[in-house]
């Protein structure tokens, strides 16, 4: 039989907004030493701005702005939002033909017939297209038109405000080791972990190289020690399942990513894993 006190501990975080499946991820809670953060909508506030717009090769900036938002007019992605709220035009469907979001990469779009490539290095390089590397610091979307370079839009988002105490909060309370993975440039993710006193991180990373690291790190967990992932569930369902404990941010997470998650916090605030963590340990004395 389950303890009263079980029922008290998931009470208790219930009313901090963290829904916990059932008792045993309560205990399983009560064990995480390593927390690992997906970085955009989890960390960060996921809600970018545009702050530059660089266009190359003869291509007007507001034509640049203009392709890039009808390429990603129907991602719900972060960085698609930030780039259709900078757009000050309105999105012409008829204008776009055919489009493929690429996981951790960017999109591929048809627009006015032209291909239009909206993303990172790694979707340039998949399509085969040139791009000048580019020293600025901020997460970095090239844009190649019929496969040549036209430029690239910067867009900066900043961390949660209670993203840097959850971490030492975290370290107080006996977390070994806290990790950030990425599919953003090594610059952005490491101005971030610095700001934050994380301990590790993993930049460039697909979805499927998500799941790698945290196998590796599961492999280096001592007996009896939990690794809890934590992600705002774009792309993350995959990840979520795959740690010890799934910690989903349920209010902009997906479907998937719930559903996938042992947690969920209902507010989106990293401190709530802090004060779960230290709650789920408290019940634990109690129980044991
Ligand atoms: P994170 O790992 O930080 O949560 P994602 O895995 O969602 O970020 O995305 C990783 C990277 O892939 C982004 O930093 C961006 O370079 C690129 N990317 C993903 N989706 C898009 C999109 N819709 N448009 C442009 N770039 C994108
Ligand atoms: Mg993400």
């Amino acid at each position: 039989s389950v303890p009263l006190s079980f029922f008290g501990g998931i009470g208790g975080a219930s009313k901090l907004g963290v829904l916990v499946k059932g008792s045993n991820y309560l205990e399983a809670l009560a064990k995480v030493d390593t927390v690992v953060f997906d970085k955009t909508g989890t960390l960060t506030n996921g809600s970018f701005n545009v702050v530059a717009v660089h266009a190359e090769n003869d291509v007007d900036p507001d034509e640049l702005l203009a392709f890039a938002a009808h390429a990603e007019s129907y991602s719900d992605h972060p960085i698609a939002v930030s780039v259709k709220q900078a757009y000050s035009g309105q999105i012409d469907q008829a204008r776009i033909s055919e489009v493929r979001e690429e996981a951790g990469r960017g999109v591929a779009a048809i627009v006015d017939e032209r291909e239009v490539l909206v993303g990172n290095d790694k979707l340039m390089a998949a399509h085969g297209a040139s791009f000048t590397d580019c020293e600025l610091v901020g997460t970095i979307l090239h844009v190649a038109i019929d496969g040549a370079y036209a430029g690239h839009i910067v867009i900066a988002d900043v961390v949660k405000p209670d993203a840097a105490e959850t971490i030492e909060r975290l370290h107080a309370a006996g977390v070994r080791k806290t990790v950030m993975l990425t599919g953003d440039r090594a610059e952005v993710a490491q101005a971030v972990t610095e700001e934050l006193g994380i301990d590790e991180f993993h930049a460039q990373l697909l979805p499927a190289d998500k799941v790698e690291q945290v196998e590796r790190l599961l492999a280096a967990q001592t007996d009896g020690a939990n690794l809890a992932f934590v992600g705002d569930g774009i792309n993350d369902a995959p990840v979520l399942t795959r740690a010890d404990v799934g910690i989903a941010m349920g209010a902009m997470g997906s479907d998937a990513a719930i559903e996938a998650a042992d947690v969920v916090l209902m507010d989106d605030k990293p401190s709530n894993i802090s004060r779960a963590i230290r709650l789920a340990r408290r019940t634990m004395r109690i129980v044991w």
